[in-house]
């Protein structure tokens, strides 16, 4: 027991100095290197006051990315007919109807503040935007549903790097972790926000 000690004790020892001197505590070898991007913490802060949560519902979390074969965005789980909104202030890119492939109804909105795309899949119906259409945070998109290729009411959300639906695949889960809750709140600012905007 005592020679194991003497033996372990000065790399031990060795590793602290080593953390100390830079700063950072000892780490365990670097695993594997993530599969795919992973969110900065310049999303983090690009989530502050101006973005809310994508569902009005407090959900629970499925499937998240890379998860079943390549999955590329976060599923989140509530009642059909929940109110998807507005991440931010952003423009509708696409939003497609009875569309039968894997994606259902949904909808592509571009924040450009952020430089950031979130798509939203299988909504129960239409949604109730269309491609070109400023939308506001914490605006009604559409209802979460389970329209294309879907096991239960969720919303698979999404984040993409820059203005495009198809862009570099971010993990939407720490930044999903960063949004308040899009709550009522949300709502009425946004219809504050039209009302504001057709007065003029
Ligand atoms: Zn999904």
């Amino acid at each position: 027991m005592t020679r194991l000690w003497k033996r372990t004790r000065p790399l031990a020892v060795a590793a602290i100095v080593a953390g100390a001197l830079t700063g950072a505590l000892p780490l365990p070898a670097a695993a594997e290197p993530p599969p795919v991007p992973v969110t900065t913490a310049a999303d983090a802060v690009a989530a502050g006051p101006a973005r809310v949560f994508p569902l009005l519902a407090a959900p629970r979390y499925g499937d998240g990315l890379g998860a079943s074969r390549g999955h590329e965005g976060q599923d989140l789980f509530a009642p059909a007919g929940t109110p998807e909104v507005a991440v931010s202030d952003a423009v509708v890119l696409e939003a497609a109807a009875g569309y039968d492939g894997g994606r259902g109804n949904y909808v592509s909105i571009y924040d450009p503040a952020a430089d950031r795309t979130y798509n939203y899949f299988h909504m129960i119906a239409a949604p109730q935007v269309a491609p070109g259409q400023h939308v506001a945070r914490g605006q009604e998109l559409g209802q979460l549903g389970c329209s294309g290729s879907c096991w239960g009411d969720h919303l698979h959300f999404e984040l993409r790097a820059g203005r495009d639906p198809y862009g570099p695949v971010l993990d939407p889960a720490p930044f999903l972790h960063t949004l308040p809750p899009a709550g009522r709140v949300g709502l009425a600012e946004a219809q504050m926000v039209r009302t504001a905007a057709e007065s003029r």
